[in-house]
Formats: structure tokens, C-alpha cells, sequence
């Protein structure tokens, strides 16, 4: 049986959901999104996720038809219809139906989707051995050309990091900006534990606001760490204590092992495993209950 899909105000199965061939979301890639994740009849960090959909959504001009509050609630609603309490879910807004020029002003109205489906979980291992990442030599596009921090629909920079990752037989890659400082990963942000400190760029360098990430920030303090957002190169990488991605699909991954250089003792390190215990502590206790 396949899913309920709300599309444009109404709750469709998933065979009559439909987007347009000239919907410029499709044509162009004009268009903002969002992966949130529900625990056991929880949505973790429902209005976080929200907020940031709306401002990728402001900062491309694009106006979404229903105001967040009520986002909040569709969103809720697609998980009841779907009978789902473990979920991962997806957000789309697009710029719309329009013609085939890229005049976003010819699309009348955003069309916008919700999906609420099963997740897929990372194999166990990944977090038992942590994964093997390589820096990729497509770059992080730049914040004065298309600023990372939009979560927009137009993903080719991430997948061709993601292809060439794929082809040296990794399952994450790590991009750097235009001066060789470390942005992310192609789905996830980058942390690094070094003695006391816990780093990770600063937003402003060109990386996504990752919900994952600020709530990590938010966990040094209990851990014993000292939160840094201070950029930093692949030399600091290789040399720190741990390092680890964060990311809604993923939570807290360590790495073990980067561009052939082993990370720490090259197993998840004591501190990614200790706020990798805190996260999901959180993800039990903390979010907006599915039913009321
Ligand atoms: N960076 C990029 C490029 C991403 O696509 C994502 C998640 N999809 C992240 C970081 C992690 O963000 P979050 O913790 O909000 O999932």
C-alpha cells in the first residue's frame, strides 16, 4: 500500500500525487526543503525545522501559501494519516507551475508537499567503527553565488561531491570553500574534538544552519566541551582527537578515517560517543507529540 501525500491542501494517495512538468521546482530547482525526523510518536525539533524552511523560502522570495503554525500541523497530520510514530519526513516548497522561462513571477503559486514515510536507518556499523570519508574536489558553492545556509531544491553541488565520494567507494564526502577551509559534508555538518574544544565552521562560511549541529553546540557544555564556531583547514582534521558529522538522517557518525589519515585511535572517540548518548536521550524525551 503505497502513502498518503499532502499536496496543496488536500491528503492524496501517493499515486494521484502529482507535481506539474512545468512546476519550476522540477524545470529549475527553484524551490526550499526540509528532512525532519519523528521518534516514537515525537517530532524532534518540529519548529526548528519549520523556521528554517521559511527563511530558505524568504530568502529566494518565495512566498508559501499557508503561514508555519499551520506547516507545523499538516505535518502532523501526514504523520497520523500515515499511521506512522518512527518517520522521516519531507518538506517541499516549490516556486510552482509556470512556463518554460525562469521568470519565477509566471509561477502564480507555490506548489508545496509533505511526505511522511519509514526511515532509513545507517547500518550499525557506521556507528560502531565510524565511516572512512574522502575530501571530494567539487567545491562548496559559494555564499555570494547560492549561500549554503538556503536549503533549496537545487542539490548538484552536493551531488557531485556525493558521485565523486561514491566513486572512490566512500558513503560521505567533505567539501571544502574556494580558500580550502572545510565546509561539510555533502548531507551533514562537520565537527572536530580537540583536546577541550568542540569545532565546527561558522555558518557564515557558506555551511547549512544543520538543526542536528546547534543542538550539538548545545550539548558541549554538559559533555565538558568548549563549543567553537571557528573555521579551520584539512590540517586541523587530521590531527584532531575525533571528528564526527552530524545530520538528521545520520545524528552523530564518527569519522575514522580521512583522506587516508586515521582520525584519533581511528574508532569513535569517548566524546562523539558521549554526546551521541545525550542526542538520543533528547530524541526520547523531547518533541512535539504526534497525537495530542
Ligand atoms: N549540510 C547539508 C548540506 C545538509 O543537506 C544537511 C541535512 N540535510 C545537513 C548539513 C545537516 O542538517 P540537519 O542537522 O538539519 O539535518
Amino acid at each position: 500500500m503505497g502513502l498518503l501525500i499532502y499536496l496543496d491542501g488536500k491528503m492524496l494517495p501517493e499515486s494521484e500525487a502529482k507535481v506539474s512538468v512545468f512546476d519550476h521546482g522540477l524545470l529549475y530547482g527553484d524551490g526550499v526543503f526540509e528532512g525532519i525526523r519523528a521518534y516514537h510518536g515525537l517530532v524532534f525539533k518540529l519548529d526548528e525545522h519549520v523556521r528554517r524552511l521559511y527563511r530558505s523560502a524568504a530568502t529566494i522570495l518565495l512566498k508559501i501559501p499557508i503561514p508555519p503554525e499551520e506547516m507545523a500541523l499538516r505535518i502532523l497530520e501526514t504523520l497520523r494519516a500515515n499511521n506512522l510514530r518512527d518517520a522521516y519526513i519531507r518538506v517541499v516548497v516549490t516556486r510552482g507551475k509556470g512556463d518554460l522561462g525562469l521568470d519565477p513571477n509566471k509561477c502564480a503559486r507555490a506548489t508545496y508537499f509533505i511526505i511522511a514515510s519509514r526511515i532509513q536507518l545507517y547500518p550499525p556499523e557506521f556507528y560502531e567503527k565510524g565511516i572512512e570519508i574522502i575530501t571530494v574536489p567539487t567545491r562548496r558553492n559559494g555564499v555570494e553565488a547560492l549561500n549554503p545556509a538556503i536549503k533549496s531544491l537545487n542539490y548538484l553541488n552536493n551531488i557531485l561531491a556525493k558521485i565523486e565520494g561514491l566513486n572512490a567507494g566512500v558513503h560521505e564526502a567533505l567539501m571544502l570553500n574556494q580558500e580550502g577551509l572545510v565546509l561539510e559534508c555533502t548531507g551533514d555538518n562537520i565537527f572536530l574534538v580537540r583536546g577541550r574544544d568542540l569545532v565546527t565552521p561558522p555558518i557564515y562560511l557558506g555551511v547549512l544552519d544543520g538543526i542536528t549541529r546547534q543542538v550539538v553546540l548545545g550539548l558541549a557544555d554538559a559533555a565538558g566541551l568548549q563549543p567553537r564556531e571557528t573555521p579551520f583547514t584539512r590540517h586541523e582534521l587530521f590531527n584532531a582527537d575525533e571528528v564526527f558529522m552530524t545530520g538528521t538522517a545520520a545524528e552523530i557518525v564518527a569519522v575514522s578515517k580521512i583522506d587516508g589519515r586515521v582520525i584519533g585511535s581511528g574508532r569513535p572517540g569517548p566524546m562523539t560517543q558521549k554526546l551521541l548518548d545525550r542526542f538520543r536521550e533528547l530524541t526520547r524525551k523531547e518533541g512535539t507529540p504526534i497525537h495530542e
